[in-house]
Protein backbone atom coordinates (compact mmCIF):
# COMPACT_ATOMS: atom_id res chain seq x y z
CA UNK A 1 0.00 0.00 0.00
CA UNK A 2 1.20 3.31 -0.95
CA UNK A 3 1.30 6.27 1.43
CA UNK A 4 1.37 10.18 0.87
CA UNK A 5 1.94 13.16 2.44
CA UNK A 6 2.21 15.33 -0.12
CA UNK A 7 0.46 18.84 -0.25
CA UNK A 8 -3.25 19.01 -0.94
CA UNK A 9 -4.62 21.85 -2.41
CA UNK A 10 -7.32 22.88 -0.11
CA UNK A 11 -9.38 25.71 -0.06
CA UNK A 12 -8.33 29.20 1.75
CA UNK A 13 -10.37 29.56 5.00
CA UNK A 14 -11.47 33.09 3.47
CA UNK A 15 -11.83 31.42 -0.24
CA UNK A 16 -13.59 33.81 -2.22
CA UNK A 17 -14.68 31.43 -5.57
CA UNK A 18 -18.09 31.51 -4.83
CA UNK A 19 -19.81 35.48 -4.36
CA UNK A 20 -23.01 33.18 -2.96
CA UNK A 21 -21.51 31.82 -0.85
CA UNK A 22 -19.33 34.18 0.39
CA UNK A 23 -21.92 36.45 1.45
CA UNK A 24 -23.42 33.30 3.47
CA UNK A 25 -20.79 32.56 5.58
CA UNK A 26 -20.03 36.60 6.47
CA UNK A 27 -23.92 36.21 7.37
CA UNK A 28 -23.28 33.07 9.62
CA UNK A 29 -19.96 34.83 11.05
CA UNK A 30 -22.24 37.37 12.61
CA UNK A 31 -24.95 35.33 13.29
CA UNK A 32 -23.10 32.39 14.86
CA UNK A 33 -19.41 33.72 15.50
CA UNK A 34 -18.33 30.25 17.39
CA UNK A 35 -19.25 28.75 14.29
CA UNK A 36 -16.85 27.03 12.06
CA UNK A 37 -17.69 29.12 9.33
CA UNK A 38 -15.66 28.42 6.60
CA UNK A 39 -14.98 26.02 3.90
CA UNK A 40 -15.02 22.05 5.70
CA UNK A 41 -11.82 20.16 4.83
CA UNK A 42 -12.03 16.47 4.40
CA UNK A 43 -11.95 14.00 7.47
CA UNK A 44 -10.12 10.93 7.33
CA UNK A 45 -6.31 9.75 6.05
CA UNK A 46 -5.57 10.31 1.95
CA UNK A 47 -4.33 6.69 2.20
CA UNK A 48 -7.52 5.32 2.50
CA UNK A 49 -9.23 3.01 0.56
CA UNK A 50 -12.80 4.31 0.67
CA UNK A 51 -13.94 8.35 -0.50
CA UNK A 52 -17.29 8.82 0.17
CA UNK A 53 -18.37 12.23 -1.16
CA UNK A 54 -21.23 13.96 0.25
CA UNK A 55 -23.04 17.52 -1.24
CA UNK A 56 -22.39 20.28 1.05
CA UNK A 57 -21.72 21.47 5.03
CA UNK A 58 -25.15 21.46 7.01
CA UNK A 59 -25.41 24.90 8.16
CA UNK A 60 -26.03 23.86 12.02
CA UNK A 61 -24.01 20.81 11.57
CA UNK A 62 -19.97 20.59 9.51
CA UNK A 63 -20.16 24.47 8.93
CA UNK A 64 -20.34 24.64 12.98
CA UNK A 65 -18.34 21.50 14.17
CA UNK A 66 -15.36 21.64 10.86
CA UNK A 67 -15.68 18.22 10.10
CA UNK A 68 -18.29 16.76 7.60
CA UNK A 69 -22.00 15.12 8.09
CA UNK A 70 -20.48 15.96 12.19
CA UNK A 71 -23.91 17.28 13.83
CA UNK A 72 -25.56 17.14 10.82
CA UNK A 73 -28.71 14.67 10.64
CA UNK A 74 -27.53 12.57 7.40
CA UNK A 75 -23.83 11.93 10.28
CA UNK A 76 -26.37 10.33 12.59
CA UNK A 77 -27.14 8.23 9.53
CA UNK A 78 -23.55 7.63 7.77
CA UNK A 79 -21.27 7.71 11.35
CA UNK A 80 -23.20 4.52 12.85
CA UNK A 81 -23.28 3.26 9.48
CA UNK A 82 -19.80 2.94 8.20
CA UNK A 83 -18.62 1.67 12.22
CA UNK A 84 -20.83 -1.12 12.13
CA UNK A 85 -18.58 -1.84 9.09
CA UNK A 86 -15.38 -1.24 10.30
CA UNK A 87 -15.11 2.44 8.91
CA UNK A 88 -14.34 3.62 11.99
CA UNK A 89 -13.99 3.40 15.61
CA UNK A 90 -14.45 5.74 18.79
CA UNK A 91 -17.76 7.27 20.16
CA UNK A 92 -19.12 9.81 17.25
CA UNK A 93 -20.21 12.07 19.98
CA UNK A 94 -21.56 14.90 17.11
CA UNK A 95 -18.34 17.20 17.82
CA UNK A 96 -14.67 17.35 15.73
CA UNK A 97 -12.71 16.99 18.88
CA UNK A 98 -14.36 13.51 19.83
CA UNK A 99 -12.10 11.18 19.02
CA UNK A 100 -13.91 9.24 16.83
CA UNK A 101 -11.93 7.97 13.22
CA UNK A 102 -12.40 6.30 10.39
CA UNK A 103 -10.83 3.37 9.24
CA UNK A 104 -9.58 2.84 5.57
CA UNK A 105 -11.95 5.92 4.60
CA UNK A 106 -12.16 9.77 4.11
CA UNK A 107 -15.44 12.05 3.65
CA UNK A 108 -15.43 15.28 1.64
CA UNK A 109 -18.12 17.24 0.05
CA UNK A 110 -18.96 18.32 -3.99
CA UNK A 111 -19.08 21.75 -2.27
CA UNK A 112 -16.69 22.99 0.87
CA UNK A 113 -18.99 25.87 2.13
CA UNK A 114 -22.66 25.95 3.53
CA UNK A 115 -25.15 26.90 1.11
CA UNK A 116 -28.45 29.26 1.42
CA UNK A 117 -31.38 26.58 1.94
CA UNK A 118 -28.62 23.72 1.34
CA UNK A 119 -28.97 24.13 -2.21
CA UNK A 120 -25.76 24.41 -3.97
CA UNK A 121 -25.61 25.90 -7.70
CA UNK A 122 -23.69 24.97 -10.77
CA UNK A 123 -21.58 27.62 -10.35
CA UNK A 124 -20.56 26.58 -6.86
CA UNK A 125 -19.81 23.01 -7.68
CA UNK A 126 -17.67 23.70 -11.04
CA UNK A 127 -15.83 26.58 -8.49
CA UNK A 128 -15.52 23.46 -5.92
CA UNK A 129 -14.59 20.88 -8.34
CA UNK A 130 -10.61 21.85 -8.19
CA UNK A 131 -10.40 20.97 -4.62
CA UNK A 132 -12.01 17.36 -5.41
CA UNK A 133 -9.95 17.12 -8.52
CA UNK A 134 -6.68 17.03 -6.58
CA UNK A 135 -7.84 15.05 -3.30
CA UNK A 136 -8.69 12.33 -6.01
CA UNK A 137 -5.06 12.56 -7.32
CA UNK A 138 -3.62 12.38 -4.15
CA UNK A 139 -5.19 8.98 -3.16
CA UNK A 140 -2.41 6.63 -3.80
CA UNK A 141 -4.54 3.15 -2.48
CA UNK A 142 -7.92 4.80 -3.55
CA UNK A 143 -10.38 1.68 -4.66
CA UNK A 144 -13.91 3.19 -4.04
CA UNK A 145 -15.83 5.96 -4.18
CA UNK A 146 -19.22 6.43 -2.67
CA UNK A 147 -21.60 9.44 -3.71
CA UNK A 148 -24.16 10.54 -1.66
CA UNK A 149 -27.07 11.79 -3.87
CA UNK A 150 -26.51 13.43 -7.70
CA UNK A 151 -24.88 16.57 -7.03
CA UNK A 152 -21.65 14.13 -5.33
CA UNK A 153 -22.28 11.42 -8.52
CA UNK A 154 -22.05 14.97 -11.40
CA UNK A 155 -19.91 16.62 -9.90
CA UNK A 156 -17.45 13.07 -9.90
CA UNK A 157 -18.21 12.43 -13.16
CA UNK A 158 -17.50 15.65 -14.62
CA UNK A 159 -14.25 15.99 -12.45
CA UNK A 160 -12.92 12.76 -13.87
CA UNK A 161 -14.00 14.16 -17.62
CA UNK A 162 -16.98 11.61 -18.26
CA UNK A 163 -20.64 12.47 -19.70
CA UNK A 164 -23.67 12.17 -17.14
CA UNK A 165 -25.49 10.12 -19.57
CA UNK A 166 -21.93 7.32 -19.34
CA UNK A 167 -23.29 6.19 -15.59
CA UNK A 168 -26.97 7.20 -14.65
CA UNK A 169 -27.23 7.92 -11.07
CA UNK A 170 -29.27 5.20 -9.60
CA UNK A 171 -29.66 4.11 -5.43
CA UNK A 172 -27.62 0.38 -5.36
CA UNK A 173 -25.72 0.98 -8.25
CA UNK A 174 -22.14 0.00 -9.20
CA UNK A 175 -20.23 1.67 -11.86
CA UNK A 176 -16.83 0.32 -13.24
CA UNK A 177 -14.69 3.49 -13.68
CA UNK A 178 -11.93 1.76 -16.32
CA UNK A 179 -9.61 4.86 -16.57
CA UNK A 180 -9.19 5.56 -12.73
CA UNK A 181 -9.34 1.81 -11.54
CA UNK A 182 -12.32 2.61 -9.42
CA UNK A 183 -15.55 0.85 -8.79
CA UNK A 184 -18.25 3.92 -8.33
CA UNK A 185 -20.97 3.44 -5.71
CA UNK A 186 -23.91 5.27 -5.93
CA UNK A 187 -26.56 5.98 -2.84
CA UNK A 188 -29.39 8.12 -2.15
CA UNK A 189 -28.04 10.79 0.58
CA UNK A 190 -28.72 9.94 3.89
CA UNK A 191 -30.66 13.31 4.56
CA UNK A 192 -33.20 13.98 7.02
CA UNK A 193 -35.47 14.44 3.80
CA UNK A 194 -34.92 11.13 2.28
CA UNK A 195 -35.14 9.49 5.80
CA UNK A 196 -38.31 10.92 6.70
CA UNK A 197 -40.31 10.13 3.19
CA UNK A 198 -39.01 6.66 3.41
CA UNK A 199 -36.71 7.50 0.34
CA UNK A 200 -33.48 5.30 1.87
CA UNK A 201 -34.11 3.34 5.03
CA UNK A 202 -30.93 2.50 7.26
CA UNK A 203 -31.44 -1.14 5.47
CA UNK A 204 -30.56 0.41 2.07
CA UNK A 205 -27.95 1.74 3.53
CA UNK A 206 -26.69 -0.54 5.16
CA UNK A 207 -26.89 -3.26 2.40
CA UNK A 208 -24.80 -0.21 0.08
CA UNK A 209 -21.94 0.06 2.72
CA UNK A 210 -21.96 -4.10 3.31
CA UNK A 211 -21.68 -4.58 -0.43
CA UNK A 212 -18.62 -1.86 0.16
CA UNK A 213 -17.16 -4.11 2.56
CA UNK A 214 -17.14 -7.27 0.67
CA UNK A 215 -15.71 -5.19 -2.28
CA UNK A 216 -13.18 -4.00 -0.43
CA UNK A 217 -12.57 -7.78 1.61
CA UNK A 218 -11.11 -9.35 -2.10
CA UNK A 219 -9.57 -6.23 -3.80
N1 LIG B 1 -23.07 17.44 5.94
C1 LIG B 1 -22.04 17.35 5.08
O1 LIG B 1 -20.89 17.58 5.42
N2 LIG B 1 -22.32 16.96 3.84
C2 LIG B 1 -23.53 16.67 3.41
O2 LIG B 1 -23.70 16.32 2.26
C3 LIG B 1 -24.59 16.79 4.34
C4 LIG B 1 -24.32 17.16 5.59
Amino acid sequence: MQTTEKKMLCPDKNCQLCPRLVEFRNQNKAKFPHYFNAPVPSFGNINARLLVIGMAPGLNGANKTGRPFTNDYAGDVLYPCLKKFGFAQGEYLKKADDNFELIDARITNAVRCVPPQNKVIAEETNNCRRFLQDEIKNMPNLKIILVLGTVAHNTLLSNLGYKKSAFKFQHGAKHFLTKENIILFNSYHTSRYNINTGVLTYDMFEKIMSDIREELNVL
